[in-house]
């Protein structure tokens, strides 16, 4: 490391940026383990080394190997915390995640649990060339509850890297039909085709909330994906559900996740349109909206015009509520902080002149730990708010 770089270091924050590397000694390709080293020569960490602006992701601050024993350690904790929190033996939620990346100091990796299915996707070539590890200690850790595992990293490699790997069952085949449950209600997480790893678990809680809020409202989900937050609203007793996704599979999937559990209901319907169309055209009324979008920006570069776009659409779903309505507004950009959502969806309150309370300030579930050391691991940020 140049000198004075290794400030971040001492403070365990995980990623070790090109520009603070002094040089490298030796020969190292993508995917490789480094060591990490002072400018006095001083073992600082260890890491898989990647070409890009992030050049080492840390596994570890002390000295070791990146073996067998390591996956196998890093994975029991990550099972034990889910244990302790209620989430890997419950009858009415079986989907989880059970590692969050630098949450579980398994940057690049991230795994949820379906019913039993592991579904696995990496998001770097060191932890794809260590996949064996992985699900060695998976199916150590997990034991009889493990059913498959679905390595699913086809999308989410660094295509540079030309590793080409396919989507599959590394263990286990496919269960016949794919149910999972979240707080008692059903749905086909579709690991195979879908977004993601089939579902999105981080909004579990905030779906749960939703809920209490939807008795004899008149519900807009917007870009719905599966529909959690549409068969919620629905369970807590909406008046009627709207659901709105640009994509035609996502529709899909919102009618036959609301069908399983609510066969034959008329309160819900589902338009596959885009989000700024649907709300510049309808002549509904809503008196809860939900805006969960995607993430709008990706890189810091793109966050200015991923905040107009953010306002427009909070500042239309704010002109639209009906009085006393309310909006759960979300962000799942990285790079969107708290703050600058806050600031972002005051400017959007004032622009569409409603007088707006917070009632609620939400982020992810705790299956998504955030490392301490880490912030930029808090991704997911949410309000309530109460529309006069
Ligand atoms: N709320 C969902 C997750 C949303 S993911 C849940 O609880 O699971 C974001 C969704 O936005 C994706 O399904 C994507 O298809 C959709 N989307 C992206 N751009 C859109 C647009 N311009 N209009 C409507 N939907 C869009």
């Amino acid at each position: 490391m140049k000198r004075g770089k290794e400030q971040s270091l001492l403070r365990f924050h995980p990623w070790i940026f090109s520009g603070a590397i002094a040089k490298i000694c030796g020969k190292i390709d993508e995917g490789d383990i480094a060591e990490v080293v002072d400018s006095e020569g001083n073992f600082l960490a260890v890491g898989h080394y990647q070409i890009g602006s992030i050049a080492v992701r840390v596994l570890s601050f002390v000295p070791r190997e990146i073996n067998q024993e390591f996956y196998t350690e890093r994975i029991t904790i990550a099972y034990a915390m889910r244990r302790q929190i209620g989430l890997t033996d419950n009858e009415q939620t079986n989907a989880y995640r059970l590692v969050h990346g630098e949450g579980d100091g398994l940057p690049g990796l991230v795994i949820d649990i379906y019913d039993g299915v592991a579904v696995v996707q990496m998001h770097s070539v060191g932890m794809y060339q260590d996949r064996k590890y992985i699900e060695t200690a998976l199916i150590e850790v997990m034991g009889a509850s493990l059913k498959a595992i679905y390595n699913k990293s086809e999308g989410t490699l660094p295509f540079k890297a030309g590793l080409n790997p396919t989507n599959s069952y590394v263990f286990g085949t496919a269960p016949e039909i794919k149910v999972a449950r979240e707080n008692g209600l059903l749905f086909y997480p579709d690991w195979e085709k879908g977004q993601k790893t089939g579902f999105f678990v981080d909004q579990r809680e905030n779906r749960a909330l939703i809920e209490r809020y939807s008795k004899g409202r008149n519900v807009l989900n917007m870009f719905c994906y599966t529909g959690g937050f549409s068969f919620y609203a629905m369970r807590g007793g909406a008046n009627m559900v709207h659901s709105v996704d640009s994509s035609e599979r996502a529709i899909e999937l919102t009618k036959s996740n609301v069908e399983l559990n609510f066969p034959n209901d008329p309160r819900h319907q589902a338009t596959a349109m885009d989000a700024f169309k649907f709300m510049q055209e309808t002549t509904q009324k809503f008196d809860l909206i939900v805006l969960d979008p995607p993430a709008f920006a990706k890189h810091l570069n793109v966050l200015n015009n991923a905040l107009k776009g953010y306002r427009r659409l909070n500042t239309k779903a704010l002109e639209m509520i009906e009085p006393g309505g309310i909006l759960f507004t979300f962000s799942c950009s990285q790079v969107v902080s708290k703050e600058v959502f806050r600031t972002m969806v005051f400017s959007s309150a004032a622009k569409a002149c409603r007088n707006v309370r917070i009632l609620h300030q939400l982020t992810q579930p705790a299956d998504h730990p955030i490392n301490i050391y880490h912030p930029e691991g808090e991704y997911l940020k949410g309000l309530v708010l109460y529309v006069e």
